[in-house]
């Protein structure tokens, strides 16, 4: 079955965007993944196609109405049957590759993309959103976030990468390690060397310098995943390692 993306934002012409080139393109236009992006100001009902006013309470910006996105989320939701309802916001659960394989492994999903100051609460609660950021940081929309986080995703899909990397071998794969470094042609270059193992086509001795330097990567470079890496090798020893 064809992985589904349906969009709700204010800029339906941002999408697919850079998501119809290359990898993602190709798997596009091998209907591996769809995508629809519904114009939220279309399900606006008064005569200026409102979708937005000023926050009770006071203070700067508009607000997203909770009227108007409901509308659009029925009719989304109803586009993309059993795909979970994600509202990007820098409030919600970091997106991470355990996430995002999550939501690969489904049948798609439906993003809504807030602008302004964001959305008001009640949709959020009565539509049962999942709240997802794309770091910490604000973007003036949910869009480049939505484009993120679908690239991540379909390079997940069965048939998308093909041979071409292998998700356990990758950054934040089974093991949670970072990737170790890469190298190709030249073998030297401005007077710096590719390490001498690699060119020594031992395959065994290879594997234990990458594993080493993806461990040393990890723990230098991302000590909270490191952390992470060692509980789980704890609690299930990977005999590879
Ligand atoms: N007032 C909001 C706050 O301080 O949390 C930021 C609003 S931002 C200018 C407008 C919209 O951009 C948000 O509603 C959200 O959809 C999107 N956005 C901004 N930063 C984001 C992030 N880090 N991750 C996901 N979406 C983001």
């Amino acid at each position: 079955m064809t992985w589904r993306a349906t969009i709700l934002t204010l800029f339906p012409d941002m999408f697919p965007g850079p998501l119809g080139l290359s990898l993602a393109g190709r798997a596009l236009r091998e209907e591996r993944w769809a995508i629809e992006a519904l114009d939220i100001r279309s399900f606006a009902t008064d005569r200026h196609r409102t979708v937005d006013d000023t926050p009770f309470g006071g203070g700067a910006g508009m607000v997203m109405r909770p009227d108007v996105l409901d509308v659009a989320c029925e009719a989304a939701t109803s586009r993309n049957p059993g795909a979970p309802l994600v509202y990007l916001t820098p409030r919600g659960r970091r997106l991470d590759q355990a996430l995002v394989r999550e939501l690969a492994a489904g049948p798609g999903v439906t993003v809504l993309c807030g602008r302004y100051e964001g959305v008001d609460q009640r949709v959020i609660e009565a539509r049962g959103m999942l709240e997802v950021s794309a770091g910490d940081f604000v973007l003036s929309g949910g869009e480049p976030a939505a484009l993120l986080m679908l690239d991540a995703c379909i390079r997940l899909l069965p048939g998308v990468m093909g041979g071409a990397a292998s998700a356990e071998e990758e950054s934040h794969g089974a093991e949670g390690l970072l990737e170790y470094p890469h190298y190709t042609r030249p073998a030297e270059w401005q007077g710096r060397k590719v390490p001498e193992v690699l060119l020594s086509g031992h395959h065994a001795e290879v594997a234990r310098w990458r594993r080493a330097e993806a461990e040393a990567a990890t723990r230098t470079r991302r000590p909270d995943l490191w952390d992470q890496h060692l509980l789980r090798a704890r609690a299930e020893p990977n005999p590879r390692a």
